[in-house]
């Protein structure tokens, strides 16, 4: 697999070429340069994806907490893990894809590798335990709204809102990154694409029980699993013989399409892929890859100001699986060198919030 991907600015002028029928609807900023970069960011992901679907954001500046960039919060729709895995197995459009969705559990309910929850208080790594009891965790994934569009469990067209990004006031952003990122201020574009990259489904369940650090909850009640999650893995939930690894501990865990078969980070991150929790794992939130390596534009943290945020083929093939379907190979940008990558310390991108639940909307 082509590991590293592309440099934003190397996208810029991409977008007229490859307009499909993705559309991203973002109401105005109040801030006419904010609006044409966040016009660009989605500009980006149409060019990349070509489902017939309008996602609606509603976008906005506020005082966000200091280091936070920007944040994302989601519509969620809950759907029967069987409905998930038809309508995926419906949707495939690529090789990745139908890796992806033919490695699913095969059942009616998926085992997880859980911890933190009051079943599984106790030693090592807080008690992580396979959990397969068929409880309503086991039965239930949690997706998107904009994810759920992708796969036609909720209308394309309907114009409730899907995503909210709020970017903060309290740094200096560059609007315009087809010149380069100007000194002392922070890529816009590329910090928006990261938050819409969260809206079309790049999401982790491991946030909410990340939450439950006390196990005030039975592991019924974490029926957040994500499609993103179903390519999460360690190397204990695969001894242990479960389907994924749901737990919030700071253990690595691996991204891989083909049911933990082969660890599909590639040459970086060995078998640490994901970041593993605020608060029980490594600091960062589940919802990323891992910090500082370099993975994509879904990396916990942006790059430092004056340097251009980077998609890569990993961004693109995790919401490739998930049921987002890929533009016509024209419109795949040209990769970048590996002398892109060099990610320091940088600032959160983001800080995930969760929106109002939509449980059962889907049909
Ligand atoms: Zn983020």
């Amino acid at each position: 697999m082509r590991r590293f991907g592309l440099v934003f600015s190397l996208l810029a002028g991409l977008t007229t070429s490859a307009q499909a029928d993705l559309i991203f609807n973002i109401s105005s900023t109040g801030n006419a340069q904010a609006d044409a970069a966040f016009a660009a960011a989605g500009n980006f992901w149409s060019s990349i994806y070509d489902d017939d679907v309008t996602i609606n954001i509603t976008a906005g500046f506020a005082s966000l907490s200091p280091g936070v960039l920007g944040q994302a919060g989601s519509a969620r729709v809950a759907t029967s893990f069987s409905t998930f895995r038809n309508v995926l197995q419906a949707d495939i459009s690529s090789a990745d894809d139908s890796t992806f969705a033919n490695t699913l559990p095969t059942g009616s309910d998926f085992s997880v590798y859980i911890n933190e929850t009051t079943e599984g208080l106790g030693p090592g790594f807080d008690g992580a335990y396979v959990d397969d009891d068929g409880g309503a965790n086991n039965e239930v994934v949690r997706m998107t709204r904009a994810n759920a569009k992708a796969l036609g469990l909720v209308s394309g067209t309907s114009t409730v809102e899907d995503v909210a990004i709020t970017f903060s006031t309290n740094f200096d952003w560059d609007f315009d990154p087809t010149n380069g990122i100007v000194g002392g201020r922070f890529d816009f574009v590329g910090v928006a694409i990261h938050e819409i990259g969260h809206g079309l489904g790049f999401v982790s369940g491991v946030d909410v029980l990340d939450l439950n650090d006390d196990g005030a909850f039975s592991d019924n009640a974490f029926t957040f699993v994500s499609p993103v999650d179903f390519a999460r893995f360690s190397p204990d939930s695969i001894a242990a013989g479960a389907d994924i690894d749901f737990t919030a501990d700071s253990r690595d865990k691996f991204y891989s399409i083909d049911g933990g078969v082969t660890a599909g980070g590639g040459l970086v991150g060995g078998m640490s892929h994901f970041s593993t929790g605020v608060t029980n794992g490594d600091g960062r939130q589940a919802s990323h890859w891992k910090d500082n390596l370099g993975l994509g534009i879904l990396d916990p943290t942006a790059r430092p100001p004056g340097q251009l945020n980077v998609v890569t083929d990993l961004d693109l093939q995790s919401l490739d699986i998930i049921g987002w379907d890929r533009a016509a190979l024209t419109a795949v940008p040209e990769p970048s060198t590996l002398a892109a990558f060099a990610f320091g310390l940088g600032f959160f991108v983001c800080r995930q919030r969760r929106r109002r639940e939509q449980a059962d909307e889907a049909n």
